[in-house]
């Protein structure tokens, strides 16, 4: 690969790859008992690469007793891939492992194919599904970070070419220079991608106090890629955000009001799914997003239950909502797609250790009731029934609490209105010298 125009820095190689290619995945364990866990990780890999375009034709569950410090994997395991390769006319092979980028410069030169990583591909997921500037963005800064360190196998070419020639000693110094040069080139452009961010922030974060200000009672619909976190969002609102059998298909966040059988209003934001490994630099790029996302005052955790890997899979989204102390907040677990259960025991596995759990199907648009009934009490656990007795010539007042919380009951007397009712946090400050 030969870089023309300095503007295609940072690039991932991934989107100038042909989609329609044929792909052969390698995944590794140290002992047997990883073995289960690796075949696991595989199919995710297999479902990724789907999503990107890429036909998974085989896949290598390989134990691994030592790393190669050059290639990662021995070299008899190398060939046996170069092998393969040849043998099912596979274009690229994808590690389910994080290598370094030394040892994926070696492994391009010894298998001769196209090899990349989980995180290079999860990055070409993300780059063909944003939609939104910001993601854009986003995912434009994760993989500038992810290129960076990789800078030198877009020059391999130059070194190779001329090491040879009569010149050659000077003019590997040339692409030394010119590796120098892009670095500082990327690292310029990663600067000014984060500060285009932090504009955006700062945006977001004023609409956010505005919306805090009228105190309606948010709810984030949180979970694993693919658990039908837009299906309950289409479900309950008109919000027409995409849904498919995809993962990360949805990277932009969508918020929207919703009324509550009780006609209390809530607003409910669907949010970029979470998967294990998530790389890093993703997480660092979206974590602003994710944060926003999840700023919310109650979370629906919404699990799979269907899928065979729930258990590990609501750990991993448990594990990310640490990594965005968000786990403090009130959770709602809901098990969703329980109209395609096989395993019963699921179900009772979660009522048993995660809290506030209730079973939902999104698509068959069953058990609502439950999830309702529990956003409810939850809302009635974020605030405090208050007894009050107010002039009623401070009819605004009681306006704004008609308004921000739910009236249990209201009556006259003289000249004062006395009222019993649930209101949030933020008014119970200013109604404090009428409670009675
Ligand atoms: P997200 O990644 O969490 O937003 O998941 P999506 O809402 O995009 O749904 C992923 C897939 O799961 C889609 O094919 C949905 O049709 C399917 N799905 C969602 N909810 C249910 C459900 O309750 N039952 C069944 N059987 N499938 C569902
Ligand atoms: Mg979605």
């Amino acid at each position: 690969m030969s870089i023309k125009d300095p503007t295609d820095l940072g690039k991932t190689r991934l989107l100038e790859i042909d989609r329609n290619r044929n792909a052969l995945l390698v995944g590794v364990y140290k002992s047997k008992e990883e073995k289960n866990i690796t075949l696991e990780h595989l199919d995710e890999l297999k479902s990724l690469a789907a999503t990107f375009g890429l036909t998974t034709i085989d896949k290598i569950c390989s134990p691994i007793r030592k790393i190669e410090s050059s290639t990662y994997l021995g070299s008899g395991k190398v060939s046996e891939i170069k092998d393969l390769c040849e043998k099912l006319n596979i274009d690229i092979v994808i590690f389910d492992i994080d290598i370094a980028p030394h040892q994926q410069r070696n492994l391009e030169k010894e298998i001769k194919k196209t090899v990349i990583d989980r995180t290079e591909l999860i990055l070409g997921v993300f780059a063909i599904h944003a939609r939104s500037n910001e993601s854009k963005l986003q995912v434009k800064l994760a993989q500038f970070k992810y290129e960076l360190p990789r800078l030198k196998r877009m020059w391999t070419h130059l070194s190779r070419q001329r090491i040879g020639g009569k010149s050659g000693g000077y003019l590997k110094g040339t692409g030394e220079k010119q590796i120098e040069i892009d670095r500082q080139i990327l690292k310029k452009k990663i600067s000014d991608l984060q500060k285009d961010l932090d504009k955006i922030k700062e945006q977001r974060l004023l609409l956010r106090k505005k919306r805090k200000k009228f105190e309606i009672p948010s709810f984030a619909i949180v979970g694993y890629t693919n658990s039908g976190k837009s299906t309950l969002m289409n479900a309950l609102t008109d919000a027409n955000v995409l849904v498919e059998d995809k993962l990360f298909a949805t990277l932009d966040t969508t918020t929207r009001k919703y009324y509550l059988p009780n006609q209390q209003q809530v607003v409910l934001t669907d949010t970029v799914g979470f998967i294990r490994k998530l790389p890093h630099t993703l997480i660092a790029a979206f974590k602003s997003t994710l944060e926003e996302a999840i700023s919310c005052d109650i979370l629906i955790h919404l699990i799979d239950v269907s899928d065979p890997k729930a258990k590990v899979m609501a750990e991993a989204s448990l594990e990310v909502l640490k990594e965005l102390k968000a786990d403090k907040k009130p959770i709602i677990t809901c098990l969703n797609k329980v109209d395609k259960v096989y395993d019963q025991s699921f179900i009772t596995y979660f009522k048993l250790n995660y809290p506030k759990t209730i079973s939902i199907s999104a698509l068959k648009k069953e058990g609502f009731e439950d999830l309702m009934d529990k956003m409810i009490q939850e809302i009635s656990n974020l605030r405090k029934i208050i007894k009050l007795k107010i002039p009623q010539s401070y009819y605004k007042l009681v306006s704004e609490i008609i308004k921000k919380g739910r009236i249990i009951s209201l009556n006259y007397e003289e000249n004062d209105i006395l009222i019993e009712a649930e209101v949030p946090k933020m008014l119970q400050k200013k109604l404090e010298m009428f409670i009675v």
